[in-house]
């Protein structure tokens, strides 16, 4: 697959009842938190050396949402949870491929079907 790195630069990010991206190439992705912390990229949620996920899905509250979120650098965000995690980086992206594939796939690991708009 062709790296297209523009195309993984958001113009606007916007969380409210989820994560709302719209990408510069006009692509409008949403992810649902839990999906979202789910996924949290970070060394206490995914075991560094052999990549496995080490959080459980079940221990994440139904009701978690971001507190705050912030740009490191220009490649990725920072997100503060409501359960106080805030150690998960999302590079832009992980996050545009991981839309992309649950668009493949027709839904995000353990979730429901990824939603455009
Ligand atoms: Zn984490």
């Amino acid at each position: 697959m062709a790296l297209d790195l523009k195309k993984r630069k958001p113009r606007d990010i916007v969380y409210a009842d989820d994560l709302k991206i719209e990408w510069r190439d006009g692509v409008v992705s949403h992810y649902p938190f839990l999906t979202l912390r789910d996924a949290c990229p970070c060394a206490s949620c995914v075991d560094e050396l052999t990549g496995e996920k080490v959080l459980d899905q079940a221990s994440i509250s139904k009701d978690i949402h971001i507190k705050s979120a912030d740009y490191v650098g220009n490649y990725a965000l920072r997100i503060d949870w409501s359960d106080g995690h805030n150690t998960g980086i999302y590079s832009f992206r992980f996050l545009r491929e991981y839309f992309d594939m649950a668009v493949e796939q027709g839904g995000f690991p353990g979730g429901p079907h990824p939603r455009e708009s």
